[in-house]
């Protein structure tokens, strides 16, 4: 075996066969077949080269809240990585519902390549997935921002602490709730998981698939700064 790869009992071959004979892979955007997202469609995901405020959304030099802002945001600042637009939307839920981790390889690049040009993150950074909870990820059996952070921190050569923060309440799907409802459902959600707090200083950063009311993450910011952590970002694909 030259590639490096485990060989494949027959039975799981033909497995393979008969799933994708069900299921044959396709375009999520444009149905060509063999390729989760083809290179056409994903050359239209347009990486962000401006940052804005993470409240008003004014353009900023940086992505850092703006000077009338930052007494109201919890969050110092909120890297989006994509432009809004229906594919990368599209992406979004496919990777959060099927868990198609082939998707977050073809978006890596272009992610890497936005995450280098920005000056906010250093090598100092530490990154942190918004947790799910024990019960979501069970059902789930992953976490689509713990997925990005692994494909982020190979390129930014920084650390992923996944039990820093922690889920402790169950909540059900939070669509079609108002931004005021999604607050009040998430309020007191998470915690820090104090064993794990160290290292002040750092730059904590973050990540989430996508930064909709901000509610989520407004919430785990304050848990992080009540622990003492001086400076959070944010890291989404796109917000809504
Ligand atoms: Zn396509
Ligand atoms: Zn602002």
């Amino acid at each position: 075996v030259t590639s490096g790869k485990p060989m494949k009992s027959l039975g799981s071959k033909i497995q393979d066969l008969v799933w994708d004979f069900l299921f044959p892979i396709k375009c999520i955007n444009c149905s060509v077949e063999g390729v989760w997202v083809c290179q056409l469609c994903l050359d239209g995901l347009r990486v962000n080269t401006v940052f804005t405020c993470p409240v008003c959304r004014s353009l900023t030099e940086t992505g850092l809240a703006c000077r009338s802002c930052r007494n109201a945001s919890s969050l110092d600042g909120l890297l989006v990585v994509f432009e809004d637009n229906v594919l990368i939307r599209k992406l979004v839920k496919t990777i959060k519902y099927y868990f198609i981790t082939d998707l977050v390889s073809a978006i890596e690049p272009k992610l890497n390549n936005y995450i280098s040009k920005s000056p906010l993150v250093e090598d100092f950074c530490v990154l942190v997935p918004v947790p799910l909870h024990k019960r979501r990820f069970l059902e789930r059996g992953f976490n689509q921002s713990q997925l990005l952070c692994d494909s982020i921190s190979d390129a930014l050569d920084c650390d992923t602490r996944s039990d820093l923060l922690l889920r402790t309440v169950y909540h059900h799907r939070q669509v079609g709730l108002s931004s005021g409802q999604r607050m009040d459902n998430i309020a007191g959600s998470f915690r820090v998981n104090q064993s794990q707090v160290s290292n002040l200083d750092q730059t904590i950063v973050l990540v989430d698939d996508v930064y909709t009311t901000g509610a989520t993450m407004c919430e785990c910011v304050s848990e992080l700064k009540k622990a003492g952590y001086k400076k959070v970002l944010g890291l989404v694909l796109v917000r809504g």
